[in-house]
């Protein structure tokens, strides 16, 4: 049994290292460059090449480390294979085995999102929880599915793709998967800023948002920040927005029955005002078993994917 394990959080342009002891604590964090080229053949043998470094420097032998968990931004099956991974420029990798036959190590790979998933439920905001659903709300809607501390990864790695569940049947226009009212449209920082574009042109209100909307600049935080000042036209956004989410998590709670609902990602920056707005609708659809199911803000910001890496090679 080693006292070490390493928690890899794959990205389009850097990767992010984190040395961990077992019971949690954050040894030490870095960051290499993700290099591309020649079909991303170099993201595995750098982290190899840094793991093995970063040991040397530390004195610390193959013996103590458990193993070395990887998050990567693709789908991942059970076995830690990757079909293809689009930002790495990977067709098919056998992730887990080849990053274990560089290292040495014992390796476990999941997907970047359902590892941040069992970061938050390990050490972040819902710290402790044996079930949890994690949204990651950002540029799109990721998210990650925890049931009995484990990733539910899926049959087709598609476990916890939360953001391409059907919330609307009439939508005529595409989401980024194909398919047709995915909630990733309307609940991602894109689908705010889509959702705000609708309702500016559907109304004449006299707002400040009407200007960067003009001027053809208006970003989901403009969005965000006059929901907080209670302008009147973002917070009927607001609820816009709150009644298709709060809708779609509780379908996620009739489903996994989690302990904690994790709300993440750039959108969830803006804080209790914006849990407030999906709590409320929550509240309406929520099969009545599920309705004090907690819904938070994640704790661990960008560090959820080492934190969650790290945690799939601990026994
Ligand atoms: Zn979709």
């Amino acid at each position: 049994m080693g006292n070490y394990c390493f928690g890899i959080d794959v990205g389009g342009t850097t990767v992010k290292c984190g040395l961990f002891m077992t019971d949690g604590t954050l040894v030490d964090k870095w960051e290499i460059p993700t290099r591309l080229e020649n079909e991303g053949s170099s993201v595995l043998p750098d982290i190899a090449e840094t793991i093995k470094a970063k040991m040397d420097e530390l004195g610390i032998d193959q013996d103590s480390v458990e193993g070395v968990g990887i998050g990567i931004p693709g789908p991942v099956n059970e076995k830690g294979e990757v079909p293809v991974a689009v930002n790495l420029h990977w067709g098919f990798k056998a992730v887990a085995s080849e990053l274990s036959a560089l290292t040495g190590l014992r390796a476990e790979a999941g997907n970047d999102a359902n590892v941040a998933a069992l970061g938050e439920a390990w050490k972040g905001a819902a710290a402790g929880a044996r079930s949890v659903v994690l949204l990651t709300l950002g540029t799109g809607v990721g998210g990650g599915i925890i049931i009995d501390g484990k990733i539910v990864a899926g049959a087709h790695g598609a476990g916890g793709e939360v953001g391409h569940a059907c919330v609307n049947h009439e939508e005529e226009i595409a989401c980024n998967c194909g398919n047709r009212g995915c909630l990733e449209q309307y609940c991602s920082a894109t689908g705010i800023v889509w959702l705000a574009r609708e309702e500016l042109t559907a109304s004449e209100d006299e707002t400040p948002l009407r200007e960067v909307f003009k001027a053809g600049t208006m970003e989901a935080k403009d969005v965000l920040d006059a929901y907080k000042e209670n302008d009147p036209l973002a917070c009927r956004v607001m609820e816009k927005f709150g009644d298709i989410l709060g809708g779609a998590i509780a379908t996620y709670c009739a489903v996994v029955d989690p302990e904690t609902v994790v709300l993440g990602g750039g959108v969830s920056k803006a804080g209790q005002p914006l849990v407030d707005s999906v709590e409320k609708y929550f509240q309406k659809y929520a099969f009545t078993p599920c309705k004090n199911t907690p819904i938070v803000l994640a704790t661990l910001g960008n560090n959820a994917g080492i934190y969650g890496a790290a945690r799939m090679v601990i026994k």
